[in-house]
């Protein structure tokens, strides 16, 4: 079962009423800039503007979390991509980024904030709601907001290209150490085998029984 809410972040939840509709199964995220302080979007997404969005990434590293992953939220149109395989609102979700005020909108991400999207991405691919990171194939769902809509949001702030070889290279790590694990149990396993063999020979050896009792006393498991 997939989880909905991202245990590290922090949840300031948005209003209730902020949504289109039913919750939805996602198929991908849309990258957004906030072109402002947090303080500010979050002032925005309580107050009457028609906005919603699910996350925001702070440009401390910190990630708010205001609506279920599932919501039918408000923050890139509800018409179809121009391929019709994606809903917008319906199918994805929104995380905005702090910064990139006027004036200074392509503003980078800092590179505490540019890690915890990055993380971020990585969960929400692992819970099943981007179903695919590339822009090739089937229910593309790694955009940026210009990408979906004509919009100068999120002002070529977020390197979408570079944010899915981390999420990759997370994913990839994250293989690896569950096969170093697997490894490490079968050795366990073998080292534990071997040692029931020396504790059997040695019973046989002393004329002894070598039913599972006496092995256990052996091996000095009571
Ligand atoms: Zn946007």
């Amino acid at each position: 079962m997939a989880e909905l809410w991202y245990p590290k972040a922090r949840r300031p939840y948005g209003p209730d009423y902020k949504v289109s509709g039913p919750p939805q199964a996602k198929k991908g995220a849309v990258y957004h800039s906030m072109v402002s302080s947090y303080a500010s979007a979050y002032g925005k997404l309580l107050g009457p503007a028609e906005s919603s969005w699910h996350f925001s990434v702070r440009q401390n590293g910190a990630v708010m979390q205001h609506y279920p992953v599932t919501a039918w939220a408000w923050h890139c149109g509800d018409r179809d991509d121009p391929a019709g395989e994606i809903s917008n609102n319906r199918d994805l979700i929104g995380i905005e980024h702090e910064g990139g005020p006027i004036g200074n909108e392509s503003e980078p991400l800092t590179s505490t904030q540019l890690t915890a999207t990055v993380e971020l991405t990585a969960w929400l691919y692992q819970q099943g709601h981007i179903a695919n990171l590339s822009q090739i194939g089937d229910n593309k769902g790694l955009w940026e907001h210009h990408e979906i809509v004509a919009t100068a949001c999120p002002s070529h702030r977020i390197p979408r290209r570079l944010i899915r070889t981390r999420v990759e290279r997370i994913l990839t790590e994250e293989e690896d150490m569950s096969e170093v694990l697997n490894e490490l149990k079968a050795q366990e396993k073998f080292r534990k085998i071997q040692a029931v063999h020396v504790a059997i020979g040695a019973l046989r050896g002393a004329g002894l029984p070598t039913d599972l009792k006496n092995v256990m006393l052996y091996l000095g498991i009571k």
